[in-house]
């Protein structure tokens, strides 16, 4: 999508610190950490959110989150857990529209969430 900020990393156009991609995703540290561990896992394909779901490209987000675990053992923060976070809409504080999941670790998180 021609003016998606994460479409834009994704192509190179915008720098990121890349941990990993393949055909179907892109995975990079979030510029603004929430955690000593943040990165975010995107599909290569534009969805806007998690309401542009269907059964026919939902596929990716299995793939993500298979992605999530091998990169959280990498990271060593897979053992002592962590979180996975997709904030969806004006109510779920999404600022980027382009299906994206938080992993964050290395602390203990807090719940409810704000
Ligand atoms: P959300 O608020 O759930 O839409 O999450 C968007 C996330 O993208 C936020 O945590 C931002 O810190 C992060 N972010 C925004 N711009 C960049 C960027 N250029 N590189 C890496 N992360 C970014
Ligand atoms: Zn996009």
């Amino acid at each position: 999508m021609n003016d998606c900020l994460f479409c834009k990393i994704i192509a190179g156009e915008i720098p990121s610190k890349k941990i990993y991609e393949d055909e179907k995703c892109y995975a990079f540290y979030d510029i603004s950490p929430q955690a000593p561990v943040h990165f975010l896992v995107i599909p290569k394909t534009h969805i806007k959110d998690a309401n542009a779901l269907s059964a026919e490209n939902a596929d990716v987000v299995a793939h993500a989150y298979v992605k999530i675990a091998e990169i959280a053992k990498s990271l060593g923060i897979a053992e002592g857990g962590y979180r996975i976070v997709n904030n969806c809409g004006k109510n779920g504080q999404q600022t980027v529209p382009h299906l994206h999941f938080h992993v964050l670790g290395g602390r203990m998180m807090t719940w409810p969430p704000g």
